[in-house]
This record gives C-alpha cells, sequence and structure tokens, in this order.
C-alpha cells in the first residue's frame, strides 16, 4: 500500500507505480465501456467549466479525486473519437502500443531537439521513416540514406508549412529569409485542399491573394491542364509561381489529385510540390491502393499522418523531402549555445533544422511500438477491413431508392445525402447526431449539403456500419413521416 503523501511531496516511483496502474486500468475500462457513451458530447458550452472550482488547490489532492473528477466531470464532456460509432471528419485512431508508447516518451521525458539531446530519439526517428518509405512503396529519393530524409511532425498543417517555406526560398535563392516576400511568390492547390494551404500561405508571408485554387473535375481531383495555364498567366503576369500542393485524399469527399501530370507541370516550371495524404497515404500499405501514388516520385515533399488512420494517437504525421539540404537551410538558425561537436562533425541529423519548433520530444517510440505489435501485414488487414466497410456501405447507398452517393468512394469515406435534398440531409445528420450512437460530419459538394461517414476507428467492425446504415434508413423515414 503506498503511503499518503505530504503537501507538495513528489509523486515517488511507488506511488507512480500504483496510480499509474490505476490509470491503466481507468483506461482499459473506458475502451471496455465505450460504446455506452453518446459519440457526440452532449454538454452544452461552459457547463465543464461551471464544474471546476474557479481556482486552483492551494494544496495538493489525493490522485483519487482527480479521478473521480475524471469519471465525473471531464468523461461528460469528450467526444469519444476512439468509439467505433465514430465516422466524422476523418479518424484519429489510437491502439495499445500507441498509448503504450506516448507514456515511455513522457516517462522518459527526453527533449529531442538535436541528436546530442538524445541520439535515440534522433535515430529512432528517422529509421522508422525510413522503414515507412518501404511501407508504403515511397519514392527511394525520401529515404534519408539519399539527399531526401523524412520527419515527424506534429500535423499535416506544420508540414504543409515547412513544404511551403522551403518553396519559397529555393525559389527566391534564399533570398526571402533575408529580405521578406514581395508580394510575387504564388502558390497553388485545387479548390478541394485542406484549409492549412491557405493558412500556411498567410504564415509564409506570401499573402492570400497570390493562393490560386484551381477547378476540379467531376471526381474532385485538381484539373492539371488548369493548374499549367494558371502558372503561364501568372508567369505572363510578372509573378514567381513557387508552390504547389497536391492531395491525395481530400478532406471533403476523398478526391485523388492525379499526381503524375501535375509533377510534370511542376518540375517543367520549377514549382515545388507538396503532396498531402494527410489520411489517404495510409491505404498504400497495401500494394491495391497505391496507384493514389502514381507519380509521387516528381514530388518535392509529401506528408501521410499516421494519427488519422494508422492507430497512432494524436500527434504524429510523418514528412518527407526529396533534398533535406533545401529545407535544413530553409529553417536552420544556429545561436552559441546550441553548437556541439556532433553537429559540427556533420554526421548527424538535428530535427529541429527540420521544423518550425525547437523543441521536440520523442514521437517515434509511439510508432514505432505500432509497427512491431501489429506488423506491416496487420497494418494492412485492417485498412483493408476499412475500405471493404466503406465500399459496402457504398454499395447500400447506390442501391437505395432514398439516397445517393454524390462522389466516388475510392477508400474509406462514403459521400451521400438524402434524396428529398439539403434540409431532410441536414435534419438526418443533426437527429442521428443527436442519438448518440454515431456521429457523422458534413461537406458541401458542388453547393449540394452532403452526409460524410468515413471509417477508419480503430474498432469498427461489420456489425457498426450495418447499425449505422440501419438508422441513417430509419431516422430519413420517421422524418419523412413527420414532414
Ligand atoms: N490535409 C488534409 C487532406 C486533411 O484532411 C487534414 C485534416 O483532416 C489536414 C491536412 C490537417 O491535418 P492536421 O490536423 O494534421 O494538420
Amino acid at each position: 500500500m503506498a503511503r499518503t503523501l505530504e503537501n507538495g511531496e513528489h509523486m515517488g516511483p511507488e506511488e507512480f507505480r500504483r496510480w499509474g496502474h490505476a490509470v491503466i486500468d481507468w483506461l482499459a475500462a473506458y475502451q471496455q465501456a465505450i460504446e455506452k457513451f453518446p459519440v457526440l458530447a452532449r454538454v452544452e458550452p461552459g457547463e465543464i467549466r461551471a464544474a471546476l472550482p474557479p481556482a486552483a488547490p492551494e494544496r495538493g489532492e489525493p490522485f483519487d479525486a482527480v479521478l473521480r473528477d475524471l469519471d465525473e466531470i471531464i468523461l461528460p464532456g469528450i467526444t469519444h473519437w476512439q468509439s467505433p460509432g465514430f465516422h466524422a471528419f476523418f479518424p484519429s485512431n489510437n491502439s495499445g502500443p500507441s498509448i503504450l508508447g506516448e507514456l515511455l516518451s513522457a516517462g522518459l521525458g527526453v527533449q529531442g531537439m538535436m541528436w546530442t539531446t538524445s541520439p535515440a530519439c534522433t535515430e529512432l526517428e528517422t529509421h522508422v521513416l525510413d522503414w515507412l518509405v518501404d511501407m508504403l512503396a515511397l519514392p527511394a529519393a525520401f529515404r534519408s540514406d539519399g539527399e531526401g530524409g523524412g520527419v515527424i511532425q506534429d500535423t499535416a498543417s506544420s508540414a504543409t508549412l515547412c513544404a511551403l517555406l522551403a518553396a519559397r526560398e529555393r525559389a527566391t535563392d534564399f533570398a526571402a529569409n533575408e529580405n521578406g516576400c514581395d508580394g510575387r511568390l504564388v502558390a497553388y492547390a485545387s479548390n478541394q485542399a485542406h484549409s492549412s494551404v491557405e493558412k500556411a500561405v498567410k504564415i509564409a508571408g506570401l499573402g492570400r491573394r497570390n493562393l490560386r485554387l484551381i477547378d476540379v473535375d467531376e471526381r474532385f481531383a485538381m484539373r492539371p491542364e488548369a493548374l499549367g495555364r494558371q502558372i503561364e498567366e501568372d508567369r505572363a503576369a510578372g509573378l514567381l509561381p513557387a508552390f504547389a500542393c497536391a492531395t491525395v485524399g481530400t478532406t471533403a469527399s476523398n478526391g485523388l489529385d492525379p499526381l503524375a501530370p501535375i509533377g510534370r507541370i511542376c518540375d517543367e516550371e520549377d514549382v515545388w510540390l507538396h503532396v498531402d495524404a494527410a489520411m489517404s497515404g495510409t491505404a498504400a500499405l497495401c500494394p491495391e491502393h497505391r496507384h493514389i501514388h502514381d507519380g509521387l516520385e516528381l514530388a518535392d515533399s509529401y506528408c501521410f499522418n499516421p494519427h488519422k488512420w494508422m492507430f497512432t494517437n494524436f500527434d504524429c504525421d510523418c514528412f518527407w523531402v526529396a533534398d533535406r539540404a533545401e529545407l535544413i537551410k530553409t529553417l536552420s538558425v544556429l545561436p552559441e549555445y546550441l553548437r556541439n561537436r556532433a553537429t559540427e562533425s556533420g554526421a548527424v541529423i538535428d530535427y529541429r533544422d527540420w521544423q518550425v519548433p525547437l523543441g521536440r520530444r520523442f514521437r517515434a517510440l509511439k510508432l514505432w511500438l505500432v509497427i512491431r505489435h501489429y506488423g506491416v501485414e496487420g497494418l494492412r488487414a485492417h485498412v483493408r477491413r476499412h475500405v471493404e466497410l466503406a465500399q459496402r456501405l457504398a454499395g447500400w447507398i447506390e442501391a437505395s431508392a432514398d439516397f445517393e452517393l454524390l462522389a466516388p468512394a475510392p477508400l474509406n469515406l462514403v459521400c451521400f445525402h438524402h434524396r428529398g435534398g439539403d434540409d431532410i440531409s441536414r435534419r438526418l445528420l443533426e437527429r442521428l447526431n443527436a442519438g448518440g450512437e454515431l456521429f457523422m460530419s458534413h461537406a458541401l459538394l458542388n453547393g449540394v449539403y452532403t452526409l460524410r461517414l468515413c471509417i477508419g476507428q480503430t474498432h469498427t467492425e461489420a456489425e457498426h456500419v450495418e447499425r449505422a446504415w440501419r438508422l441513417i434508413r430509419e431516422t430519413a423515414a420517421e422524418l419523412e413521416a413527420s414532414g
């Protein structure tokens, strides 16, 4: 039995062991009970804060009081992203090995800003990212044994920003870093690209007016010829095309931009091509889905998020560049207090030069644990299951008289509506989400209100998708009956 701690006393190894076991027990019980909770939190704004004391405790509190409050105050305000009924946005799934990897990372408490501040943190990261190049059959240029290499960023948004910054510097021969932007640099993405591209353009100083949103085809994929025309127009106007972001799996509808023709245009025009495969990149674990990356060898950078669909808890975005020197030269700043012999030897990677922040934690651990736990075959099997379930649902919708697909479903996202139109589709979504058994989100596709059902949660099985389809049909019938 661990003793009661004095006020302000550190939690020593014995108490840590006791409460650590209790926390793992709590999480295991949460996993077992997760389907009992409404997927979407039902609290009103301010409700959680109102249940918390207005001021921090003056004296330390016993740990079991914290666990009690987790149940009573925090859980009611949780939207259960790990519920098998979670189908909104894109998933942010996790798994046992990933959670344990996160715990180990916190326990080791490493800050891996440079190789020398924890060599294993850097080397495991480089190694696992090289593994992933092979696992996803990405171009060999991204491997660290050539001129490229991979790094873990917090999010795809940060990856896009870093790619854009490197593109900005390459286009200006590193003058923008010295003098700032002169308003001539132009960036391109499809009108379906994620909002993080617009954010990056604002942060990087290109100016939102210099982001061109390129038209898409009926499959919501960028039209390469429209990109080519826009680049020509911009050059003719004396501007400097610098960066294009192609998306493999757009957020609204899982549109797949054609990388090969886009890549050829970017290559000819010396425009940096970044490929954002935030969720859908994971599908390339399976050879039958690798066509989504056709043409990727023409890209300068690429990212996907194991924290979306590869059972690795948030945050974990994997980002690769074909030429690491450009990225490093863009982001590197070396104050005296960070100088060290390893860096000066040139024999090590200092990941602080590959990202915006200086500090970084040991994210590679959880990724390593996930890959070792499942094995590549195991990961593939889960991706295949999700895709198969989504295809089954898409088939039911196609065959139904009341519902209609609004976009192709190439992988694990199904976009549809009720044939009755926007109003009934919107009310249907609201009622389904209020019911607590599932959570979906929406998008506008060609101006039409669209329900999105994404299948990527770790524990989603056929029974959950069958239940979702039943609920969708029954709820729509109720709405129709009530007018
Ligand atoms: N890119 C795409 C295609 C996305 O769908 C998302 C989020 O869903 C993002 C980027 C942003 O992801 P993150 O939260 O990792 O920045």
